[in-house]
């Protein structure tokens, strides 16, 4: 293994398995880094998926495997990167604790991903303090490794803007500990759900999982939204909020032919189910060597677990001597 100079950090929430708006909005991302320049963190965030699944720890828990598995199967090298579990990291729980002093209610009550998610899950008021505290341990993950750039999906740039106030803060009361990190966009950072209503996600019962079957693939894309005013195949379609064109631009490798069915599209004269079993198609392409390696690897659950294992063991030294500075920092380095 490389030695990890902690720059980069990326993570899911083990909430069930990865879609195609992980693949677009923030795998891709991870394999361009790790090919380049290697010795990046991923962390499995289960503390993380706990905020709001506190009764679902089986769930968790298998989901921890399934988002290890889609990663890797994606092309995660676990010699280029170290894939850690968050929970067996508690250094992280302790910085959490230290950079709530930092953060006001009323902040973490206004930001926008929050606020969002609490209507999405229906908490109301209701919502759990760890829910509501999760941009707080979300910038005790980043700054744990010293890391300062992080691959990320459009919904957590808010996130990443209450990391940033934590920095200010901190090195304001205590002197100098942290860098300001960078949120890295990748070209689609919020690709649709089929619904056409929010963002793909594991939660919201729309999305497109990476190991989802063939046949699987085919009816979730006939269900996709299109354009509701597109009855007849003779009427005028709109392609733009249109999930089907949103897909098709990503992985249809035949851009300009897609040029020409867009045009046909507006104009008139081309139906939906045309363009959706186009869809399934380039989707099963994509989707079929990550489907078999994925298999690959479930077959033998002993070696994914050692790989998080031993990335966790890796990982938990960096936070310790982060966590070091932090306590002298901090003035309570008794012992
Ligand atoms: P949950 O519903 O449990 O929050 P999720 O689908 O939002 O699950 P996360 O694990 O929260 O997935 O997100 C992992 C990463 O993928 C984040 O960087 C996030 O911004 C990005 N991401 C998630 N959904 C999308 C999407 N639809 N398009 C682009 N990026 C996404
Ligand atoms: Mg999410």
């Amino acid at each position: 293994m490389k030695e990890n100079t902690g720059k980069v950090l990326t993570g899911d929430r083990p909430t069930g398995k990865l879609h195609l708006g992980h693949f677009v909005g923030s795998i891709q991302n991870r394999l361009k880094l790790q090919q380049e320049e290697g010795g990046i963190f991923y962390m499995v965030a289960d503390v993380q998926a706990l905020t709001d699944n506190a009764a679902s720890p089986e769930k968790v828990r298998d989901a921890v495997f399934e988002v290890a598995l889609d990663n890797l199967a994606c092309g995660m090298d676990p010699n280029e990167t170290t894939m850690f579990i968050q929970s067996q990291v508690p250094e992280i729980a302790e910085l959490t604790m230290f950079f709530l002093n930092l953060v006001t209610v009323s902040r973490l009550k206004q930001n926008p991903t929050v606020k969002t998610e609490i209507k999405q899950k229906g908490f109301g008021e209701n919502v759990p303090a760890g829910f509501l505290a999760y941009p707080v341990s979300q910038a005790a993950d980043i700054l744990a490794f010293k890391a300062s750039r992080v691959p990320v999906g459009e919904d957590q740039l808010p996130v990443l803007e209450q990391t940033n106030e934590i920095v200010e803060s901190f090195n304001r009361l205590y002197g100098k500990t942290f860098e300001r990190v960078t949120p890295l966009l990748s070209t689609h950072p919020r690709m649709p759900g089929i619904d056409g209503k929010a963002k793909m996600s594991k939660s919201l019962g729309n999305a497109i999982f990476l190991a989802d079957s063939p046949k699987e693939v085919e009816q979730k894309v006939m269900q996709m939204y299109t354009d509701p005013k597109h009855i007849h195949a003779s009427d005028a379609g709109k392609v733009e909020g249109n999930v089907v064109f949103a897909y098709l631009d990503v992985f249809d490798p035949n851009q300009k032919e897609l040029a020409e069915l867009k045009k046909q599209y507006k104009k008139g004269g081309l139906g939906d189910v045309v363009l959706k079993k186009r869809l399934s198609g380039v989707l099963n392409d994509f989707l079929d060597p990550i489907r078999l390696r994925r298999e690959n690897l479930a077959s033998d659950p002993k070696k994914v677990m050692d790989i998080l294992n031993e990335g966790t063991r890796e990982a938990r030294k960096t936070a310790k001597q982060t966590m070091d500075e932090v306590r002298e920092r901090m003035k309570i380095n008794y012992f």
